[in-house]
């Protein structure tokens, strides 16, 4: 009925600015249009969307595309029933944590673990149920914001816990922690900085001396790694990247990390470490408000299983996989695009270019990429319209913009995605000016 009325007010508007009007076809018309405009409003808010950011993980974009044995797990999940709290040989009731638990303590030789919603849930319900009323040691160098609201202060504030900041922002030493430490203390917590660096004379404790000291006075250490490595991610040339199993060998108590960062699975918190502390964890109140759904848990325990064998999680993960693609690789399929994109006449340029890119998502702050891009510019749209066109069109693109050019990374491009690709750029380019599409 809106569309029906949005279109007869612009009918009528047009006939009192006296345009000459053809009745019978102007009612068509009107008909036409006013169905064109309710199938556009009635379009899904929610569209798949080619990133040709080269941002790996890209919040805005849903961070980790997930494997397709993940999706189909999830699916599988999603459209049957499933024994998500039933063990099938007893037909007794079980937690719908185990499964996971099972793979993680596999995965990185953790005593327990459990999961919930994000990592963020599980700062909450760590600092809360283990923390709540006693101080938590934290160097002021580790004194983050993740973005949006979460700030490790306000956390602090709304679980309970009293933050007790040690060391200044480039140097923290063990005595500024022991110097701290009496009855109030609860627990020495390591953040890693997964979104920024402080870097020139800068000094951290290792966490191996953190464990030493907090374990000394009775302390829980507690380490959240972020981004939630299970492979080694310096052979991507990545050295700062902290890895699950490590920081429990190193003795941590608890460790905590996100499912859609660089493990590359569904958004997910997960916390591993002492089987009495997880115990702890899950008598929470907060641990229902916080708990998966049933595909989540389908699509992480399908991501997990793929580390059992790291060679295969290199290939099937999406994110793996993405982030190893060779320079050589990525050279030679922008240059295959660049070449069908010559043939487009509405392009001024199509250029392959050598780039840098960020991983994204808050994982490998320092570490630029190298990647290999398509600059493009088109005749008669600046690059804002360009990119708007190619947000706005169908399938959705998402382009970089850099010094007036619109790029196209192909190292977040499928392969199997190129093609449509091309063809979003065609019609973005071929409408021309005619409608009023400026910009945002
Ligand atoms: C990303 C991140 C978080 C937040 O994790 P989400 O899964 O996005 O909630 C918390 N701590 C660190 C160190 C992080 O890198």
């Amino acid at each position: 009925m809106n569309a029906a009325r949005t279109e007869l007010d612009l009918l009528r508007e047009e006939i009192r600015q006296g345009k000459a009007i053809d009745g019978k076809a102007a009612v068509e018309s009107v008909a036409q249009r006013a169905i064109a405009r309710l199938e556009q409003e009635l379009r899904p808010r929610l569209r798949p969307v080619i990133n040709a950011t080269g941002i790996v993980l890209h919040t805005n974009l849903g961070r980790a595309p997930m494997a397709t044995v993940a999706a189909e797990a999830a699916h599988q999940a999603a459209q049957g029933y499933l024994n998500l709290e039933l063990q099938l040989d007893s037909g007794k009731r079980s937690s719908r944590q185990q499964p996971i638990r099972e793979w993680l303590c596999r995965l990185t030789g953790a005593e327990s673990a459990t999961v919930v919603n994000n990592n963020a849930a599980a700062t909450v319900l760590v600092l809360r149920a283990l923390c709540r009323e006693t101080e938590v040691v934290l160097s002021r160098g580790q004194m983050i914001e993740i973005g949006g609201s979460f700030r490790i202060p306000d956390i602090m504030a709304v679980s309970g816990a009293i933050l007790r900041e040690v060391g200044t922002t480039n140097i923290t030493r063990l005595e500024d922690y022991a110097r701290v430490i009496g009855p109030q203390t609860g627990a020495l917590l390591q953040i890693h900085t997964s979104n920024y660096r402080v870097q020139g004379f800068t000094k951290a404790v290792p966490l191996a001396d953190l464990v030493r000291l907090g374990h000394q006075h009775e302390l829980l250490v507690i380490d959240d790694v972020g981004s939630g490595a299970m492979v080694d991610f310096s052979r991507y040339g990545f050295t700062e990247e902290p890895i699950v199993r490590d920081s429990i060998e190193a003795g941590a108590d608890v460790v905590l990390f996100s499912g859609d960062k660089l493990l590359g699975g569904p958004q997910a918190g997960m916390i591993v470490g002492k089987a009495e502390l997880i115990q702890k964890l899950e008598k929470d109140p907060l641990m229902r408000a916080f708990r998966l759904d049933k595909m989540t848990l389908a699509a992480l325990e399908a991501t997990l299983r793929l580390y059992l064998d790291p060679e295969q999680a290199l290939q099937s993960v999406p994110v793996l996989r993405m982030l190893g693609i060779p320079i050589p690789e990525l050279h030679q399929r922008a240059k295959r695009m660049a070449q069908r994109l010559d043939a487009i006449p509405s392009l001024a340029t199509v250029k392959v270019n050598r780039d840098k890119a960020f991983v994204g998502g808050g994982s490998l702050p320092a570490q630029e990429m190298e990647t290999v891009v398509v600059a493009l510019e088109a005749i008669d749209l600046s690059d804002e319209q360009f990119a708007y066109r190619l947000r706005n069109g169908d399938p959705a693109v998402m382009p970089r913009i850099q010094d007036g050019k619109v790029l196209l990374d192909l190292r977040t491009i499928r392969e199997d995605q190129e093609e449509k690709v091309i063809q979003a750029i065609e019609s973005a380019t071929a409408q021309k000016n005619a409608e009023s599409q400026g910009g945002e």
